[in-house]
């Protein structure tokens, strides 16, 4: 596994997880962050994902029970108020927790001038 590097100065590179990685371009040295830290990043990133289309699972699941149950207008209503609950209440507390999961992880400090 290697890890992009986008330098200050514009230049792009790759470094192991744990090392250093010295810019070509501008003789930058940065720290590359160990593994176990991106393994802990993207699985955090996972769960999002995995809780956001469980979420709109539900709506389009919301969405076809009102099809079902009472018709084509009273369904058009509700899924667009299910639609409404998601945007305004489901993906705005979804995305708080991804960041206070992301703040939970222990800090990298990248950067080593
Ligand atoms: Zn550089």
């Amino acid at each position: 596994m290697r890890i992009l590097v986008s330098c200050d100065c514009g230049a792009e590179g790759s470094g192991e997880p744990g090392a250093t990685y010295t810019c070509p371009a501008c003789g930058l040295v940065w720290r590359m962050p160990p593994a176990a830290g991106i393994v802990e990043v993207e699985r955090a990133r996972r769960t999002h994902r995995l809780r956001t289309v469980a979420s709109l699972g539900a709506v389009v699941v919301v969405a076809i029970a009102g099809l079902v149950l009472s018709g084509v207008g009273a369904a058009a209503l509700g899924a667009l108020i299910t639609v409404a609950i998601w945007v305004v209440v489901v993906w705005p507390a979804l995305r708080r927790r991804h960041a206070s999961d992301l703040e939970a992880l222990p800090p990298v400090d990248l950067s080593e001038h």
